[in-house]
């Protein structure tokens, strides 16, 4: 066990608290990390007693001296250290009121400290003292939790969501990042409680769902939510997916779980959290455009366009950014279908320079997106499919070489085109450029100046217009 504190800080937080004679111990998610084999950064120490003070006397013990920074009122202080971030806190007793998740503090025990613990795997502390370096504390049998892959809470679940509902987004995130199982009563216990994460900031829930949708199988998550009752209260929209109908023994697939389904399949192909949630929106609007049609079955018309108009509500109320990452999403739910009806059919240049065009820098993305999206149960068509996106990828790279159509500029600007024909702006100006556009992306010119230069003379000519320099 000692072995496992073997970095250098713990000595000296060691040798401190024991001149100062305070019980100190390192807690939670480090001592967790440390039996899981996982890296982690944050360091947090408890001791009995005045957490600023010891931390202010060990950083003045290390040579580079370290700033510590002090929180008076919740007795908290924290300095980093090489790569690390250590906060220090005096053990404390928690007791909540209903309508806040901030409760009542007072000093108290490490017993007291380890039950306000969120999780048994979260309580776990060893000693940093002398006559107790790196022995376990584990009131809550939190290591056989962790051998059994168990998240469970250390005192009744219902009170201890209830006291911090956030609790219940983290159990299911830390079930989703580490492949645990909830405990039954744990399980139920949010079930229970679901309504209490209303008094949640949407910042903090969106803080979890994001770390679900950067796992390695953030399905796991997702259904854990719905199947608590939590999804339908922060995140109806997704809920609308679920369900299958049926008209004269018609159905559609569920789009819950072909969402879920296209949202793992990308995840081994990127860290990007926003191409990621392109995977997790790219059909939302399903629900709102489904339509039954006698001789087509099942039509979903427009579900991208629609989509890309519920992204901003929905990125509002979870507190998404509404910036340039949102529009990102946003492209990609609005060309999503646009590879795959490539594939499907003779992929002529003119196509895929017109994706290449709407899609810019963003192109691979959206074809790493269309790829997670085929999630079909025959397993010859996901074939198929796939040797299609492989001829679609090398006509992207062999037009875009050819052409350089990605972030095109058109050769020819509207200053040039009223320049030359003494126009104010109007509609001609427009008529031109775009024709000079659709002229390059179907390939009957190059994306080149003298032969846009000439195309607009003739465009200019067909609409009666003179030139004059
Ligand atoms: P990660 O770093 O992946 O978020 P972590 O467990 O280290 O995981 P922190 O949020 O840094 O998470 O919390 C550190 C420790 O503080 C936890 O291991 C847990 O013991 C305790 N803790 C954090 N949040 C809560 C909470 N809402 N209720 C009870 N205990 C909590």
């Amino acid at each position: 066990m000692i072995k496992k504190l073997k970095h250098n800080i713990f000595k000296e937080i060691s040798e401190v608290a024991d001149q100062m004679n305070m019980e100190t111990y390192v807690i939670g998610g480090y001592v967790r990390d440390i039996f899981l084999k996982r890296r982690s950064k944050d360091i947090d120490i408890v001791t009995i007693g005045n957490g600023i003070e010891l931390a202010k006397n060990v950083a003045a013990k290390l040579k580079n001296k370290p700033k510590v920074n002090y929180f008076k009122n919740f007795g908290t202080a924290m300095f980093k250290h090489k790569n690390l971030e250590i906060e220090f806190v005096g053990a404390r007793k928690e007791s909540y009121q209903r309508n806040s998740r901030k409760p009542i503090v007072e000093n108290g025990t490490l017993e007291d400290d380890q039950n306000r613990r969120d999780f048994t795997i979260n309580a776990l502390a060893l000693g940093l003292n002398n006559s107790n370096f790196g022995r376990l504390v584990d009131p809550f049998n939190g290591m056989e939790d962790l051998k059994n892959k168990i998240i469970r809470t250390p005192l009744d679940p219902n009170i201890t969501f209830s006291d911090d509902p956030l609790r219940m987004m983290r159990a299911i995130r830390f079930s989703t990042q580490l492949n645990f199982e909830i405990h039954a009563d744990t399980f139920r216990a949010i079930a229970q409680n679901r309504d209490r994460i209303k008094i949640i900031s949407a910042e903090r829930v969106i803080d979890e769902i994001n770390k679900i949708m950067l796992s390695e199988k953030p399905s796991v998550g997702f259904k854990q939510m719905e199947e608590t009752g939590l999804l339908k209260i922060i995140f109806p929209e997704l809920l609308k997916l679920k369900g299958v109908e049926k008209i004269k023994g018609i159905g559609h697939k569920d789009n819950f779980y072909h969402t879920l389904e296209v949202l793992d399949r990308i995840a081994p192909n990127t860290n990007n959290l926003w191409l990621r949630w392109s995977a997790l929106l790219h059909d939302i609007a399903k629900p709102a455009t489904k339509k039954f049609i006698e001789g087509q079955g099942w039509t979903f018309h427009a579900h991208n366009y629609i989509g890309v108009k519920m992204i901003p509500g929905i990125f509002k109320r979870m507190k998404l950014p509404l910036n340039e990452k949102m529009k990102y999403v946003q492209k990609m739910v609005l060309l999503h279908m646009r590879p795959i009806v490539l594939s499907e059919d003779v992929v002529t240049d003119s196509a895929v320079r017109r994706l290449l065009f709407e899609a810019g820098d963003d192109i691979d993305d959206l074809m790493t997106l269309c790829e997670a999206d085929i999630t079909s149960k025959n397993a010859e068509k996901v074939k198929r499919y796939m040797r299609n996106f492989i001829v679609v990828r090398e006509k992207l790279k062999e037009i875009e070489e050819k052409d350089a159509i990605r972030n095109f500029e058109p050769p020819v600007k509207g200053e040039l085109i009223m320049e030359t024909f003494a126009l104010k702006p109007c509609k001609e100006v427009g008529i031109i450029k775009d024709a000079i556009k659709d002229a390059i992306l179907d390939g009957e010119i190059h994306n080149d100046f003298d032969e846009a230069f000439r195309f607009m003379l003739q465009k200019g000519e067909e609409l009666g217009l003179k030139k004059v320099t």
